[in-house]
């Protein structure tokens, strides 16, 4: 199969859910794609490599060398007009080329001369962004430049895999546990506020027994879909163990997680899962706020034994459990 066969070229939602997908917009920066382009420019003796990645409405930059990574608007991108094809483009004088010699990077201060973008085409053909050199001098790029950066465009796509397969869970695409545990982390060397939802999937095993193993895996799958569609931008996933996940709100109180809990509770409850012939699932979910200078495993024990008084007092039900502070 060619890569001109499996690009999918106008399927912009497609595009966008595969970006957002992978969960690299706004990351913070990262030695394997700083590596990368750094290499990449020297390579080509230019001043500027960038990996790019072409959102809904701007161009943001997961990596750069030469200058320091900043998003820019969509239409003053050059790298949008590279995702538009599964081959090289090359600008080999932007001030005379109609698409971009009124560009402000062109105009303005950056004098932007000459540009190669290669795609990053991902595993099933969606084109998310580009892998870049730019430069303030007009320049010709040869068909050994132009395979030299596509072959460095897989290199990043190969990277962006390695990096969505240590951060998310392969069958619901939940954070891993790792993963989770490091936003964790996050929250505490800031000393954020934030509450945890842990919550478990009420009677699995007999789901597993009555339905198959395999329908247990789409139903964990569904699942987490509906617990994405409830939660808020910012909050996140983890799959913490088989049928067992966390949620972090970060700057939540314990009573608006609260809130979210039962809401994530009735909402699975009500969605009809096509694995289980429609059967309702339920979840049980305990809830804890971080209580300032508390131990990362004093807010999860507090978490977990809220979870656990919503299973021993009849499941289906979320269960807050105060710290001390606000207990008393
Ligand atoms: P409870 O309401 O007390 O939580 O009951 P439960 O049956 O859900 O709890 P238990 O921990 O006894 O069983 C969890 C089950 O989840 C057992 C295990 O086989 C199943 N499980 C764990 N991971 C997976 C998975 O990836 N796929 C499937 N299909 N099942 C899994
Ligand atoms: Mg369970
Ligand atoms: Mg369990």
């Amino acid at each position: 199969m060619t890569d001109t066969f499996r690009f999918k070229a106008d399927d912009e939602p497609g595009r966008l859910a595969a970006l957002h997908r992978y969960g690299i917009l706004d990351s913070a920066p990262e030695k394997e794609f700083n590596d990368i382009v750094a290499l990449v420019k020297s390579i080509f003796s230019i001043q500027y490599a960038a990996v790019s990645l072409i959102d809904v409405d701007r161009q943001w930059i997961k990596a750069a060398a030469g200058m320091d990574p900043q998003q820019c608007a969509r239409e003053d991108s050059f790298c949008t007009y590279t995702i538009r094809s599964s081959r090289p483009l090359s600008v080999e004088s932007t001030s005379t080329d109609p698409r971009f010699m009124h560009n402000p990077f062109v105009t303005g201060e950056a004098h932007i001369r000459s540009y190669l973008g290669a795609p990053l085409m991902t595993p099933d053909g969606y084109n998310i962004g580009a892998l870049c050199v730019f430069g303030t001098e007009p320049r010709v790029f040869t068909d050994g430049d132009k395979e030299i950066l596509m072959n460095f465009a897989k290199v990043v796509v190969s990277q962006i895999e390695l990096r969505q397969a240590a951060n998310r869970d392969s069958l619901t695409g939940a954070m891993t546990r790792r993963n989770f545990e490091n936003q964790m982390d996050d929250i505490f060397s800031g000393n954020l506020p934030a509450s945890l939802i842990l919550l478990d999937i009420d009677h699995f095993k007999s789901i597993n027994d009555t339905f198959g193993h395999p329908a247990g895996d789409l139903a964990l799958k569904e699942v987490v879909a509906c617990l994405t569609k409830c939660i808020r931008r910012g909050d996140c996933i983890g799959r913490l163990g088989g049928e067992e996940f966390g949620i972090l709100l970060p700057q939540a109180t314990g009573d608006t997680a609260m809130i979210m809990a039962d809401r994530l509770r009735t909402t699975v409850m009500e969605e009809p899962l096509a694995a289980l012939d429609h059967r309702p699932i339920t979840i049980s979910l305990g809830v804890a706020e971080r209580e300032s200078d508390e131990a990362a495993e004093e807010w999860i024990k507090r978490a977990d034994l809220a979870l656990y008084q919503a299973k021993q007092t009849g499941r289906n039900k979320a269960v807050q459990m105060l710290g001390l502070v606000a207990a008393v």
